[in-house]
This record gives C-alpha cells, sequence and structure tokens, in this order.
C-alpha cells in the first residue's frame, strides 16, 4: 500500500486544484479567515490551545509582504474580537526575508507590536538553514521589544545543541521539532533514530535550562518517552506544552494528553495557498492518503 501512497502523493502535484482538494482539506482550516476562527473555536471548547498560520512563503515582493503583515495584524485583532485561546504563528520567508532580511526585521516587529497591543504571544516559525541565522536575529531583535515571542529550533541540525545552549534562559519560549526541509548531509543528522535522540536532548536541555518548551512532534513514542520524563522530574505544568499539526490523526494521544494535565496547542495553518502546503504534508507521510481515503468512504456510507 505505501509504494500506491507514495506513487498518489507524488503526481497530486499535476493534478487541478479541484481534484487535490478532498486530499488537501482535513491540515487546512479553511480558505478564510472566518472557517479557521470557526475551526479555532471548536479546538477551544474541546480543550485544545491553537497557534494560526496564514499560509504562504517566499513572497517576492515588498507589495506582498506588507499585504502579509497587514493580514497578521488583522488576525490579531479578530483571534482578540473572537476571545479565542490562540496565538500567531508566522514564516519570515512570508514577511520578506527573502527580499531582503531588514524589510522581514521591520514587518515583523510591527506585527509583533499588534500582539503586545493584545497582550497575545508570537512564534516565529524557522525555515531551512540559510534562514537560521537571520531567523535567530530576528527572535532576538523581538525580544528585546516584548517578551512574549518565542521561536523554533529543529533536531535534525548539528548546531541545534549550541543553540539550545546559547539561547537557553527562562525568557526563552522554544518550539522544539525535528526539522522539515530537505538538509545537507554536511549539516543535518540523516538517521531518524538520531534525530529522535537529539530531539530528546534538546528538549531535555531547554527545560532543566529553564527555558520553556513547546514539544512539535506527532511520534508517539517521543510524546511518551517525554511525558514519563516530565513526571519523574516533577517538571511545572507551565514549563512546556505539546504541540501538532492541525488534522494529523493521534489516535486520542492528544485528549490523554490533555486528561493528564498538559497544555497541548494545535498549528492551525488557513489561506488561499492551502495547496503547496497541502501537497507539502501529503509527501512528507504518503500514508496519510489511505486514511484520507477510508475517511472518506467513511462518510459516504453513514450518509447513505
Ligand atoms: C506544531 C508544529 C510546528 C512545526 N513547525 C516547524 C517549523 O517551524 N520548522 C520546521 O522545520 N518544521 C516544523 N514542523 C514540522 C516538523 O519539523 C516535522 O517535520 C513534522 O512534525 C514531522 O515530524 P514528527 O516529529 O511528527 O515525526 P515523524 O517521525 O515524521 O512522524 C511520526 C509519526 O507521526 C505521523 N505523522 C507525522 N507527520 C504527519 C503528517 N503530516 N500527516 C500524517 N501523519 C503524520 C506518522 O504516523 C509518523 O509515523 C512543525 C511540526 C509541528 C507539529
Amino acid at each position: 500500500m505505501s509504494w500506491l501512497n507514495s506513487s498518489l502523493a507524488a503526481i497530486l502535484p499535476i493534478f487541478p486544484k479541484w481534484i487535490a482538494r478532498p486530499f488537501a482539506a482535513p491540515y487546512v482550516a479553511g480558505e478564510s479567515l472566518d472557517d479557521a476562527l470557526n475551526i479555532v473555536r471548536s479546538l477551544n471548547d474541546k480543550g485544545f490551545k491553537a497557534t494560526m498560520d496564514i499560509l504562504g512563503e517566499h513572497v517576492h515582493s515588498k507589495e506582498e509582504a506588507f499585504q502579509v503583515r497587514d493580514a497578521y495584524q488583522m488576525l490579531y485583532d479578530r483571534i482578540a474580537e473572537w476571545r479565542l485561546d490562540s496565538n500567531v504563528s508566522l514564516k519570515p520567508t512570508h514577511l520578506g526575508m527573502e527580499i531582503d532580511a531588514s524589510l522581514a526585521e521591520d514587518n515583523i516587529l510591527s506585527i509583533l507590536a499588534k500582539a503586545k497591543e493584545h497582550d497575545n504571544f508570537l512564534r516565529i516559525d524557522m525555515e531551512n538553514s540559510p534562514y537560521t541565522d537571520k531567523t535567530v536575529h530576528i527572535y532576538n531583535e523581538c525580544l528585546n521589544q516584548y517578551p512574549k515571542v518565542g521561536t523554533v529550533l529543529q533536531a535534525y541540525l548539528f548546531r541545534t545543541i549550541e543553540d539550545v545552549q546559547s539561547l537557553n534562559a527562562p525568557s526563552f519560549n522554544c518550539r522544539i521539532c525535528k526539522g522539515i526541509y530537505k538538509e545537507s548531509p554536511q549539516i543535518a543528522l540523516q538517521d531518524r533514530q538520531e534525530i529522535n535522540e537529539n530531539f530528546l536532548a534538546a528538549t531535555k536541555s531547554l527545560i532543566l535550562g529553564g527555558s520553556y518548551a513547546a514539544i512539535a512532534t506527532h511520534d508517539i513514542s517521543l510524546i511518551d518517552d517525554l511525558e514519563t520524563w516530565i513526571e519523574d522530574k516533577k517538571i511545572p505544568k507551565n514549563r512546556y506544552e505539546f504541540q501538532v499539526l492541525y488534522g494529523v490523526p493521534m489516535n486520542g494521544r492528544l485528549e490523554a494528553l490533555l486528561h493528564n494535565g498538559h497544555t497541548v496547542r494545535i498549528y492551525v495553518p488557513f489561506g488561499d495557498a492551502w495547496f503547496d502546503y497541502s501537497i507539502r504534508r501529503l509527501k512528507e507521510n504518503p500514508n496519510i492518503l489511505w486514511y484520507i481515503l477510508k475517511n472518506m468512504f467513511k462518510k459516504r456510507s453513514t450518509h447513505e
């Protein structure tokens, strides 16, 4: 089955969008802001917090970058109006990093000012390695302005343990993830087991060093290991949270985390750039196609 899923995921990008839409739907909280706000409301009702992301990356003009900045500012207003328990995540290349790092920095600082106005939090996502230093620099500039800001470190990069050591502090709010981009063996671990070990080491070092850790993974064995470690070490519940991407099947593990008193935050991407994002998710895990097909047929038979 997995070869079939891989082949389907590989050819989906050449289909028209209306064919791809049912495959994309589980990962994206809709095209409009209102769709996404409604989804966040229903997640909040179930006890989950959210982080909202406007889909898109690598804008190629200043005008586009300014439009994205304005959309993010409006997003903070709407989250407040709807009284949702959600913060915001953004990608620096969506705010112009590829054109000019100082353009992205200015835009992100303006968005941060809006976060401050609403006493909300901003997460600066981490993209591929050409942007790592620039993103850490922008994060530090933001932290000088307002404390409710965080960034992301990727367990597959060799440099990550050193980054943890140099950034570790009670003011550091760090999402730790495995890393989604293709990186060369010169700078990144390629072996799953080694990445997992680095993930565990980085997370423990963040928490023991006083930072706040947002543990972002769907890997049940990592979640299990870290939950046990957190309980053994009696780590206070306000020092970490678990994070997952919207739509990834977790078979009740998230509800169990909530039940045990942990914070769980769902990353909720939305917007009209849904196609590229969903194709990336499908390529990352082609087996999801099987779940989606099963769910589509299940729905049909319950409607009949
Ligand atoms: C909240 C959040 C924010 C993130 N932010 C960033 C970021 O800023 N920068 C960055 O580089 N990466 C980011 N990532 C992506 C991350 O780096 C990984 O690429 C991604 O989460 C897959 O790794 P995993 O830890 O889930 O483990 P894996 O070993 O890849 O997956 C574990 C299991 O989870 C399931 N699974 C994983 N992904 C999916 C999926 N998409 N669909 C269906 N099932 C799946 C599979 O069953 C798989 O066997 C983020 C991930 C999350 C959860």
